[in-house]
């Protein structure tokens, strides 16, 4: 948690993409225009399926498909975080996460091509899994933890990490992962939904593509679906452009909007949410009743080692094990801060049980804990009461 620690030291430093700015600095800077006389800081939504365009169609903008400005400030956004000062990262925005997911991997993967793939990762992986397949791609899995995708990289085209993994919370080790793929000639690219960028920098740990659910913590209200890709290779992210503008898995300028100005609480809202989610681990963690505690943040934890060295903020999820299925919904049930749902990264807590969904290997009494923006002692006496109200 190096930087995290130091954000906003650098206050005389004003402009967003400076590498020396601090994430705050950042983030309320990120991907806004030079200042013009009468106009907004952030331009509202540009609403435009066509633009002008009389004569000879150039660029940048043509037709709403393939270009939007308010998608463009929102890529400079995620880029200045994702890449600070670092000019040639191409950033591109889509209509969710798995659109930015399946772009890389539709884009990049040919017949005949091996992939490696996490097999504790996002739940809609075996659905892609199935997909690849169809097209004749050898599809490779191995667990997060230990590195252990590091055993099936031999003749891969594209090694696909999730660190920290959903819902697991194992963490493996990205500069090791992306050497080894990198010097099988295999390309490299991190789901970095659960991160965010202030918590991980792929790029910078060696990963050819950071890719990333908007949906989650980085907009972290709940209100809105999107993805992104960012990379520095010319080559494959000019593929990826080429895969958004065939599939048009483009987000709305609303979209784009709302999560560009989302951006700007991003610093706030994470310091906030995965401090308390440190909070609500170390209370947890006293309870008999509870086993299988996961937060990288913690000390013990199995993935603290990796996480420290290569995360500078460890994340608003929470994981964890209750005896039974039945004492798991009780507990959910007596919750009165907590909403039951799926998702995380809001700024209003959410559980769930993970079981309900089938398809993670996990037991049935598993909760995904996703830790909000509420004060941390009223979060931790909900929780610890409903501990105790679910007990009978
Ligand atoms: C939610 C999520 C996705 C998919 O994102 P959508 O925006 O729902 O399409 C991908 N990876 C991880 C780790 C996620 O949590």
């Amino acid at each position: 948690m190096s930087d995290s620690a130091t954000s906003g030291q650098n206050v005389a430093d004003t402009d967003g993409s400076h590498p020396g700015a601090g994430d705050g600095t950042r983030a309320v800077r990120a991907g806004l225009p030079e200042p013009v006389k009468h106009e907004p800081t952030l331009p509202g939504p540009v609403f435009a399926a066509h633009f002008h365009l009389p004569g000879e169609p150039t660029g940048p903008y043509t037709y709403g498909r393939d270009e939007n400005p308010t998608w463009t400030h929102l890529e400079r956004a995620i880029g200045e975080l994702e890449a600070p000062g670092q000019d040639d990262v191409e950033t591109l925005v889509f209509a969710s996460g798995m659109a930015a997911i399946s772009s890389v991997l539709f884009s990049q993967l040919r017949t005949g091509d091996a992939v490696v793939l996490p097999d504790d990762g996002y739940q809609a992986l075996p659905l892609v899994r199935a997909q690849l397949e169809a097209y004749g791609i050898e599809v490779r899995t191995a667990p997060t933890a230990q590195d252990a995708q590091l055993d099936v990289l031999d003749g891969a085209r594209l090694l696909w990490i999730e660190t920290p993994s959903n819902p697991g919370l194992d963490v493996c080790d990205v500069r090791r992962l992306a050497e080894a793929a990198h010097a099988r000639g295999a390309l490299v690219a991190v789901d970095n939904t659960l991160a965010t960028p202030l918590g991980q920098r792929p790029l910078d740990l060696g990963a050819d593509f950071s890719v990333a659910s908007g949906t989650k913590q980085l907009t972290g209200h709940g209100d809105v679906l999107l993805g992104y890709v960012a990379g520095r290779d010319a080559g494959a992210m000019a593929a990826v452009r080429r895969w958004r503008k065939i599939v048009g898995a483009i987000p709305g300028p609303m979209e784009a909007w709302l999560a560009h100005r989302s951006i700007a609480t991003l610093q706030l809202r994470a310091d906030r949410q995965n401090a308390t989610a440190l909070k609500v681990a170390e209370a947890l963690r006293a309870r008999p009743e509870i086993s299988g505690l996961r937060y990288p943040g913690l000390p013990d934890d199995p993935s603290h080692k990796i996480a420290s060295q290569q995360m500078r903020r460890f994340g608003c999820v929470v994981s964890f094990t209750l005896p039974t299925r039945e004492r798991a919904d009780r507990f959910l049930d007596a919750l009165r801060l907590v909403e039951g749902a799926t998702s995380f990264g809001g700024v209003r807590s959410t559980a769930e049980r993970r079981g309900r969904w089938g398809g993670d290997a996990v037991p049935e009494g598993f909760i995904r804990l996703s830790v909000g923006a509420e004060d941390p002692e009223d979060l931790v006496s909900d929780l610890l009461r409903a501990l105790e109200e679910s007990a009978g």
